[in-house]
């Protein structure tokens, strides 16, 4: 709109939150952007070094619901977009209490502050994987209708988050929307996620670890195609609704696993077989015909050409990642770490 608003942007200092600080501002440059973040081990401050001129940036977890109430009066913010959560499917494995902790009561925790300040809008960041999986075979994909089947801890707990967001807008007439999306790939992704993962032990020399199941698939979709998507839905989405978003491009495991080697010129010896995740999702495939059609949102950059420039990008930032390695808290702990 053309009245600046002041947006304050949760899990702010994580991949997909500092990415679409980065959109916001450069969409919105008359806007005010507060940015909220706990910064856990996956929240990075040098993510957004490059934006932090223009944003306010305020260190609070979303479960403190008098810190996050007095920054929304503090900074008479118009408009919540949530991205905090533990988004970590191994780690949640090893620690469902923090996960549920953080994206359930986390989340209610800020409905409240949002409820007791008046907010005039909250979107909220959910995922694909709360419809549960898919059959490697199956013709279906997953709607806004489809029914919630979380078969993974995390998966629950984002699951939870949502359910609390559609009741909090029914029961109090929030203005609430949601989103649920594809697997995301792009830059500054915590080098704990498949993508990252594989490309930086390649760049170290080091080997790919593959599932057992690495015939499982994922929809991938870059991250600026979701940042576009949720600036769709904050400007022209219907309150109370859902939106599904996705490429509708698959790619398995090893499939990424061979592209990542193939770009970077090494050699398919460096694949290497591990067991299995529990309960590790074979597949999701969202229908996002909605967002499509009613908002007229696309995905604009293909898979291949993504996952090149996201290879290049960690190949010349170095200086970025490496401080990372063996931050996760699943990194050494468990044989199937990594996705
Ligand atoms: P991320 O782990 O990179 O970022 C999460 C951020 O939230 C981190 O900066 C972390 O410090 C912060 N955080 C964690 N607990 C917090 C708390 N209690 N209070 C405040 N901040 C807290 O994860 P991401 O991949 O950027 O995911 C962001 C959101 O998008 C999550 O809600 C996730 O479920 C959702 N999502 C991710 C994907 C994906 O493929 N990455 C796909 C669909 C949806």
């Amino acid at each position: 709109g053309s009245v600046p608003t002041t947006i304050l942007v949760t899990g702010a200092a994580g991949f997909i939150g500092s990415h679409f600080v980065r959109h916001w501002r450069t969409r919105h440059p008359a806007d005010r952007v507060v940015a909220v973040d706990a910064l856990t081990y996956a929240g990075n401050r040098e993510n957004l070094a490059d934006v932090e001129p223009g944003v306010v940036f305020r260190q609070a977890d979303i479960r403190d619901q008098d810190a996050i109430a007095d920054l929304l009066s503090e900074h008479r913010v118009d408009v919540v977009v949530n991205f905090a959560a533990e988004s970590h499917n191994s780690y949640a494995v090893l620690r469902p209490v923090e996960f549920f902790e953080t994206n359930v009561a986390g989340t209610v925790a800020l409905l409240e502050a949002v409820r007791r300040t008046g907010v005039g809008r909250f979107h909220h960041i959910s995922t694909c994987e709360v419809y549960g999986d898919l059959a490697l075979d199956s013709p279906d994909s997953f709607t806004e209708e489809s029914p919630y089947r979380p078969r993974t801890p995390y998966n629950a707990s984002k699951a939870g988050a949502d359910h609390a967001v559609r009741a909090y807008g029914l029961t109090y007439d929030l203005p609430v929307t949601i989103t649920n999306c594809a697997n995301n790939f792009g830059s500054h992704q915590f080098p704990e996620k498949v993508i990252p993962l594989f490309t930086t032990n390649a760049l170290r020399g080091l080997p790919l670890p593959l599932y057992e199941s690495s015939h499982n698939r994922r929809e991938w979709l870059h991250v600026s195609d979701h940042c576009a998507a949720i600036e769709a839905v904050l400007d022209r989405g219907r309150i109370g609704a859902t939106y599904n978003v996705g490429s509708g491009v698959e790619a398995d495991v090893e499939t990424i696993a061979d592209l990542v080697l193939d770009h970077l010129g090494l050699s398919p010896d460096l694949k290497v077989t591990v067991p299995d995740r529990p309960s590790h999702d074979r597949r999701y495939l969202l229908d996002s015909a909605l967002v499509r059609g009613e908002l007229g949102w696309r995905p604009s950059i293909a898979f291949e050409e993504g996952l090149r420039r996201t290879i290049d990008w960690y190949r010349d930032n170095r200086a970025w990642w490496e401080p990372l390695i063996g931050r996760s808290p699943v990194a050494e702990q468990t044989a199937w770490a990594g996705r």
